[in-house]
């Protein structure tokens, strides 16, 4: 498992020092007094469905995936719920205002780039917005559900088939 690999404390800038808990060495600023958590990345990914059994996605134009097609999604910023964030990243990579219908799943997925990630997945409409490529994202098209590429992470294609039945 990838570990975060700082040296320094993100605050104050001091070099951090190792310290034992619960049986796990962690990351420790002497001068702040705080121990660094190495907790997973939480991000979100979102199943659109135009409702014709047609399914929006993009194809990346960076790393991890880069050139492979995807659901749209990403990071949750500090202060945004997972829906929120969810809602924009579909506005920033695709264009399109959606609603969000359903909760899917949660995923875990270890990345080679951010180590451990949880991805919340939702199943999403469209409110509105025109479809074009934002953002990240290189293409943005919609696909027949029957017609889809290969996606660039295997819990995405679960996620897909919750949605539409589908393998
Ligand atoms: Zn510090």
């Amino acid at each position: 498992m990838k570990q975060i690999n700082i040296k320094y404390c993100t605050k104050c800038g001091s070099l951090l020092t190792q310290m034992e808990e619960e049986g796990k060495v962690r990351k420790y600023c002497e001068n702040c007094q705080t121990t660094y958590y190495d907790n997973p990345l939480p991000s979100v990914a979102v199943v659109v469905s135009d409702g014709n059994d047609r399914i929006v996605l993009v194809k990346r134009k960076s790393e991890p995936g880069k050139g492979k097609w995807s659901l749209p999604g990403g990071f949750i910023n500090n202060g945004e719920s997972a829906i929120q964030a969810a809602l924009r990243e579909l506005e920033e990579e695709t264009g399109l205002k959606g609603i969000v219908n359903n909760f899917i799943k949660i995923f875990n997925h270890e990345s080679d780039l951010y180590g451990h990630v949880i991805i919340i997945t939702y199943e999403a409409g469209i409110i509105g917005g025109e479809l074009r490529a934002g953002d990240d994202a290189e293409r943005a098209e919609y696909f027949n559900i029957a017609d889809m590429p290969p996606l660039a992470f295997p819990f995405q294609q679960e996620a897909v088939e919750q949605v539409f039945g589908c393998s």
